[in-house]
């Protein structure tokens, strides 16, 4: 099982190194490398994904990722930004299918800003795609463009596009994920208004014709955007594209306490995965040791599910950090009176502590 370790910036290096200790406490063999991504990797080698860190990834069964980005790095030019990196993994790995489970623990029920009936019990799964979209359509609009901005420039554009074969492969995968859970998918598009997904739309009713144990429906991403807020638990899977999927997710996050709790998972069709907590790399806690590490503890569960075939030791990362909440320990993020606040590393030492107990018990 070869992992590639990469922390990137920001929290991104002090959550990866606690997701590690938890995947080196169970009784696994692992060969794990670490190698530069985002602004770490731009400082070291002029370029955010540079060639041996895409070759180290290419050659992993998964990848570990923590997260990229500063606000220093917004002058320069759009290709070598540190979020460039993570686009440029998802297109060469072909990572298409982003999964974001939205779990509420019954201990954070509190943490969220929501009512607690309207949360507790909440488990929906977001399935984004990830290589498509106006994120990746071609033309852009680059107007003078020296120092990655616009100066002088009266417009600019991006492009929204998606092929039948890409909306395709997504809704399967939805489809599918939907029968190993509640068989109810709700597609979410803006067809009212955009070209691209009423072909989006249509794509995925057509596909749904190859799955009638599993009920369908279509909401518009607006609408969608309030009904997470008004009324969470009536989703099951939820599809969409990537963009809409983007803002879906971190506002899904929330529902969840805290978006350092929400891990995530991207698929290519060989099942090896990029595994990475949903949310960006903090610049603003940064350094401070008060990054909440579960988010990347979680994606490492789902890692060992998905491309590890390891799935009991999913389950146990996953009952020791219900286990370590039901303790009352908690990261300022989901901190709430009556608790005990505790800083990143003793949050990841205190999920080792509760899986070697679970060993010897
Ligand atoms: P962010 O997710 O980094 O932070 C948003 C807010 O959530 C901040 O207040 C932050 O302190 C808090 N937060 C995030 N993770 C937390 C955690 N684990 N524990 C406690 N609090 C947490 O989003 P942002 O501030 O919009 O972006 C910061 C940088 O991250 C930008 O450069 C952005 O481009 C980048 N980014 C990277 C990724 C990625 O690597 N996949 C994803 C999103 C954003």
């Amino acid at each position: 099982m070869k992992i590639a370790v990469l922390p990137g910036d920001g929290i991104g290096t002090e959550i990866v190194a606690e997701a590690v200790k938890v995947l080196h406490a169970l009784d696994l063999k692992f060969e794990m490398e670490e190698a530069l991504v985002g602004g770490a990797a731009y400082e070291a080698h002029g370029h955010p994904l540079p060639e041996s860190t895409l070759k180290l990834a290419k050659a992993s069964d998964a990848i570990l990722f923590g997260a990229v980005g500063d606000w220093k790095y917004d002058k320069l030019d759009r290709p070598l930004r540190p979020e460039q990196a993570i686009l440029g993994l998802r297109k060469n790995l072909g990572l298409f299918a982003n999964f974001r489970p939205a779990i509420c623990y019954e201990q954070l029920v509190g943490a969220s800003s929501l009512k607690p009936e309207l949360i507790s019990g909440l488990d929906i799964l977001i399935i984004r795609e990830l290589t498509g979209d106006i994120y990746f359509g071609q033309p852009r609009g680059r107007r003078v463009a020296t120092d990655g901005h616009f100066p002088g420039a009266e417009e600019a554009f991006d492009t929204m596009r998606y092929s039948r074969p890409e909306i395709e492969r997504i809704a399967h995968v939805a489809f599918q994920a939907a029968r190993k859970r509640s068989k109810k998918v709700t597609s979410v598009d803006k067809s009212n208004v955009l070209e691209t997904f009423q072909f989006w739309k249509d794509v995925v009713t057509e596909v749904h014709k190859e799955y009638p144990d599993v009920a369908l429906d279509h909401m518009y991403v607006d609408n969608a955007a309030m009904q997470l807020v008004k009324e969470p638990k009536k989703f099951d899977v939820v599809v969409t594209g990537n963009m809409f999927g983007d803002i879906l997710s971190d506002e899904a996050s929330m529902l969840t306490g805290s978006i350092g709790m929400l891990p995530s998972a991207s698929l290519n069709s060989n099942n090896q995965g990029l595994y990475e907590p949903s949310h960006g790399s903090a610049p603003d806690i940064a350094g401070k040791g008060i990054a909440n590490p579960l988010a990347t503890i979680l994606s490492a569960a789902m890692m060992l599910r998905f491309s590890l075939n390891q799935a009991a030791s999913a389950d146990r990362i996953e009952t020791a950090v219900k286990s370590v909440l039901a303790s009352g320990l908690r990261t300022v993020d989901i901190w709430s009176e009556g608790t005990q606040k505790v800083s990143t590393r003793e949050m990841g030492e205190a999920v080792v502590k509760a899986i070697t107990k679970s060993t010897k018990s």
